[in-house]
């Protein structure tokens, strides 16, 4: 079984005082489904942004495929987020200026990769083929937050990190998008880490973390 990532006694603290992240170690393997739970402000989106090598921790090791990210510099961590990862946030972050279809295509462009014809196909699976030429602003949240899973998941990462990707939907919607997140990387193997307060979300996880004051409770 590969290890996709591994947190290894991991510290975080904004302001050299309080550790917001304290000590935490954990092991993500190859097409795992892992939840990270928590009361609001545990820890989980800081937690998620060192793994994603968004944040250095202040101490201990975040490992990609057994590769400290301490030992990269900026480009090779940029390039391995690119690569490999495919991040979901709460509020969607796609790019206003451009249409749900150019924001799915953008991870296969910056990696060089073909990308004509690549995206629809996908938005039309997540039911967006009739809004695919439209900017974010001018769909609903829950097309937008699908539009990000096809975003986090067209260049088939190893891993997609997702931090309540539901949080700004009604349950129908944020069922929607959790049903395909899961089939998505499901079917490619990808594996899954998803920071949540939805119960009824993390359930359908294989392994949950549950973060308390920063620390596995
Ligand atoms: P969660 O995602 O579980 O709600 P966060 O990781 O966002 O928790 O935040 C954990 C703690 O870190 C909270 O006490 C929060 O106030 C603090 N925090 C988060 N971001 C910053 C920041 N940029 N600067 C200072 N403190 C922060
Ligand atoms: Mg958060």
């Amino acid at each position: 079984m590969v290890v996709v990532l591994d947190l290894e006694d991991v510290s975080f603290s904004f302001d050299e005082k309080v550790h917001v992240v304290s000590g935490v170690s954990f092991r993500v393997d190859g097409g795992e489904r892992r939840a990270i739970v928590g009361h609001s402000g545990s820890g989980k989106s800081t937690l998620l942004a060192l793994a994603a090598g968004i944040l250095a921790p202040s101490s201990g090791e975040v490992m990609w495929f057994g590769r400290s990210l301490r030992a990269m510099d900026d480009d090779q961590r940029a390039a391995l987020r690119l690569a490999e990862m495919g991040l979901v946030f709460q509020g969607a972050e796609l790019l206003p200026e451009l249409t749900l279809r150019q924001n799915v295509e953008l991870p296969l462009r910056l990696l060089a990769r073909p990308w004509r014809g690549v995206a629809l196909p996908l938005l039309e699976r997540l039911g967006l083929d009739e809004v695919a030429e439209r900017l974010p602003s001018q769909v609903s949240g829950g097309q937008r937050q699908r539009a990000a899973v096809a975003r986090a998941v067209v260049h088939g990462p190893r891993m997609v990190l997702a931090d309540e990707p539901t949080g700004a939907l009604d349950s129908e919607a944020g069922a929607t998008v959790m049903r395909l997140l899961r089939e998505l990387t499901s079917e490619q193997g990808t594996t899954l880490m998803v920071v949540t307060h939805d119960m009824a979300i993390a359930g359908e996880c294989d392994v949950i973390t549950r973060l308390a004051d920063g620390r596995v409770a």
